[in-house]
Parts: C-alpha cells; sequence; structure tokens
C-alpha cells in the first residue's frame, strides 16, 4: 500500500501549470502570477507632500521655534492632482496637500500643525531638514524595476501594487477547470425526496465547494448510473476540463464501475493509499486529463479531495506552496488510532497561550457527514502509532485559519 507521501508524489509528478492569461485585475485575486511584474513609471511618479503644510525650500527654515517663529510669504497653493509646475520663489511658501507635487524649487514640507496662518503670510515654529514630509519619484518602485517577480500569489497588497503600475490585466495561470461526476444509482438531486433505497447526491456539492475553495471552477456532469456507459458518456461530456474528479464507484463491490471504465479506458493507476479515511482512490489520465477517482463516502471524498485534488489543483494554478500548514496540536480529547492505516481525524482547532489545541468532532466513521461540519483541520494519527490519550500531541493540518466564527453557531 502505498503512503500519502508517496501517492502524492506520483500523482503531482506529470503535472504542469495550465497555461497563461491575461485576466482583469480584479479576478485575479488569490491566483499566481505568470510573468514578473514591472513598473512603467516611478512609484510614486512625482516627489509629492506626505503631510498637509507648507512647501519651502529647508534652508529658510533655520532657526525657527515657537519662541522664535520665522515668517514667509504664503505665494500659492498646490492640491493633490495639480500639475505642480509654478516654482517656489526663494524666501516664500506654498500652501501644499497630502499628495500634491511639491513645486519645482521647494525641498521640505512642514506639517501645518507647527505653523501659524495668517492673511498672505505663514509663521513656522519649527526648523525641517531637506526632503522632510517629501516623498521622492521612485521610493516605492523605478520605472523598469521588477516589483512582483513571477509564482507571486496575487492578494490585496499585490492588487494594489499591480493597479499602481498599470496593470488592467495581468499575466496568470488560468483556473482549472474540473468535471465533477457522482455515480450511483442510489442518488437523487438534493431538491428531492429520496425514495427507498435512495439518498441525495452530497458529493457533488461538497466537492464543487472544495473546487471552489481551492481557485478552481467546478462543471457539473452530474450523476451517472452504475453502468459503463453512463460513465463513458459522462466522461465525454467533460472533455475540455484540466481534471476530472468522480466521487463512487472506485472500491471492490460489484458495482465499481468507475474502476471498469478506467481499466477501458487504460492510463489509470489504481492506489490503495495507507490512510482512513479513504483507503480505494484511483488516478490516471483519460484522453490525456488528469483523473482522480474519489471514494464514494462523503468523508473520505471530503478528506482525500484535500490530501489528493486540492495540491494537484494547486499545481494546476501555478501555486508552488501546495501542501496545507501544519501544526502541532494538544489533542484534549484524544483521537482513535487506525491500526496501521494512517488516521485523519476532523477537529477543530484553537490557539491557546501555550500552543495549539484541537478538540475532535467524536465519531469518524466515513458515513457521518456531521463529522466535517465546524471543523478548521485534520489530526494526523499516525500509522501503526495506537490511540492519542487526552492531551497527547499531534500535527495537525490546517485547512481554515482559524477564525473565530468557525463552529460558533447555536448549538
Ligand atoms: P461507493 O464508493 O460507490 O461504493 O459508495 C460508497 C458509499 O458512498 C455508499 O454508501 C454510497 O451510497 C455513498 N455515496 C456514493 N456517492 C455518493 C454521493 N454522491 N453522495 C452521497 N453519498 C454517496
Ligand atoms: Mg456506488
Amino acid at each position: 500500500m502505498l503512503s500519502v507521501e508517496e501517492a502524492l508524489t506520483q500523482l503531482l509528478a506529470d503535472i504542469a501549470p495550465l497555461p497563461v492569461e491575461e485576466a482583469p485585475l480584479i479576478e485575479c485575486l488569490d491566483r499566481v502570477l505568470a510573468r514578473d511584474a514591472v513598473a512603467d513609471i516611478d512609484l510614486p511618479p512625482f516627489a509629492n507632500s506626505a503631510m498637509d503644510g507648507y512647501a519651502v525650500r529647508a534652508a529658510d527654515t533655520a532657526g525657527a521655534s515657537e519662541a522664535n517663529p520665522r515668517r514667509l510669504p504664503v505665494v500659492g497653493e498646490v492640491a493633490a492632482g495639480d500639475p505642480g509646475t509654478t516654482p517656489l520663489p526663494p524666501g516664500a511658501a506654498v500652501r501644499i496637500m497630502t499628495g500634491a507635487p511639491v513645486p519645482p524649487g521647494a525641498d521640505a514640507v512642514i506639517p501645518v500643525e507647527q505653523t501659524r496662518a495668517h492673511e498672505d503670510a505663514v509663521e513656522l515654529l519649527a526648523a525641517v531638514g531637506r526632503g522632510a514630509s517629501v516623498r521622492p519619484a521612485g521610493d516605492d518602485a523605478r520605472r523598469g524595476q521588477r516589483v512582483l517577480a513571477a509564482g507571486a500569489v496575487i492578494r490585496p497588497g499585490e492588487v494594489g501594487l499591480l493597479a499602481s503600475i498599470g496593470y488592467a490585466r495581468v499575466p496568470v495561470y488560468q483556473r482549472p477547470r474540473v468535471a465533477i461526476l457522482s455515480t450511483g444509482n442510489e442518488l437523487v438531486p438534493v431538491d428531492q425526496a429520496p425514495g427507498p433505497g435512495q439518498i441525495r447526491n452530497s458529493n457533488a456539492g461538497m466537492l464543487a465547494a472544495q473546487v471552489l475553495r481551492s481557485g478552481a471552477l467546478p462543471v457539473e456532469l452530474g450523476v451517472a448510473r452504475d453502468s459503463r456507459e453512463a460513465v463513458h458518456a459522462a466522461l465525454d461530456a467533460g472533455h475540455g476540463c484540466d481534471l476530472y474528479l468522480s466521487s463512487g464507484g472506485v472500491s471492490v463491490g460489484a458495482y465499481a464501475v468507475v474502476k471498469a471504465v478506467l481499466e477501458e479506458r487504460g492510463g489509470i493507476g489504481f492506489w490503495r493509499v495507507n490512510m482512513r479515511p479513504g483507503k480505494p482512490v484511483a488516478f490516471g489520465r483519460i484522453d490525456g486529463i488528469p483523473f482522480l477517482g474519489l471514494p464514494g463516502n462523503p468523508v473520505s471524498s471530503f478528506v482525500t479531495f484535500e490530501l489528493f485534488a486540492r495540491p494537484l489543483l494547486r499545481k494546476l494554478a501555478g501555486h508552488r506552496l501546495l501542501a496545507r500548514q501544519i501544526v502541532p496540536v494538544n489533542v484534549e480529547d484524544g483521537a482513535r488510532g487506525a491500526g496501521s492505516r494512517r488516521n485523519y481525524v476532523r477537529a477543530l482547532v484553537r490557539w491557546e497561550a501555550d500552543g495549539w489545541h484541537a478538540v475532535t468532532t467524536g465519531a469518524q466513521e466515513s458515513h457521518l457527514l456531521s463529522s466535517t461540519v465546524a471543523i478548521n483541520a485534520l489530526i494526523v494519527v499516525p500509522e501503526g502509532g495506537g490511540d492519542l490519550t487526552p492531551g497527547a500531541r499531534a500535527m495537525a493540518l490546517l485547512l481554515d485559519w482559524p477564525e473565530s466564527d468557525v463552529g460558533s453557531g447555536d448549538r
């Protein structure tokens, strides 16, 4: 049986980032910059004032103080957006606003708080040095300078920086499109009441949500009945996607039709991964498109998506960091081991003064979707290591950076 790490290494081995597209800036949030971003102008583009005050020559402020104010005539005003081309004569001041260009000849700004205004003059109550309260041109970046390297993840700060250098459209890796296929004769749509022997299709929506959370786009292929023809037809409908994701039909049962179809189409590796939940996982390519066949049990689907599909989608999207953050936790209520298999236990972790603490969601059987709500982590119970007693240390994968509102609904 493969370890999770071995399976992941095989899975990612021949996955390359998708082609690059130019997307509108705001659609690039959380995506990966595909080429270096270079400043087309100096940032800031011109020397400007950091304060509301008076533009002066620093030399004209020498010796000024509360007790010994220096009086200068005010010969004009420059506001943000003014071209600011009128020079400052020696021995004078110009009223200036934050962000306004510093007039030629001025080399400092004295903040309004250090002045006393008069009709046509200003009293300076302090001396300032050259460059005081002036933001020089190119202080942030120089024209032609690389401000972001290819591979950078575009977050709100990056959006701001890219905007300032004219990137209305940004070269980013395409968002992966994921064809989601559910299999099973027992499945009915969410808006129908299940009849005898039937259940609602919960995996399709859950996987679509996980796909979205991974920065990719879900494409619903619907439900295929447990027949090879139905699965073949569904796969054909998924052409043009970057990944097939199926749930169900990969175990050893007589209705493991996904497995049968994949064998017919060739190029598929079946894994038994040394983990719980979710031992059976299929991976390969169908007509060149990567295929990941997740188990049907909802919790197994959820966990195997996290461990295998998410890193794969991140690699397709050009991310370099593929894995979740892992932190050491104190498992307050303990957790069961899964014998010789590694167990992934759903839990809610929180930060305390002495480190991370985790509380599990109790019973962990792979049909219990209630064990995957109000969680933000998967505790890793090592293979072959037995149970974790209350208070034991373990590592946990953070699914969400713990936010105070996870699991805070009324009980
Ligand atoms: P399978 O892997 O097809 O043998 O399915 C294993 C278990 O998962 C069975 O109890 C199925 O009914 C259940 N299951 C399979 N697909 C789904 C789905 N889309 N939504 C909810 N449960 C499912
Ligand atoms: Mg099935």
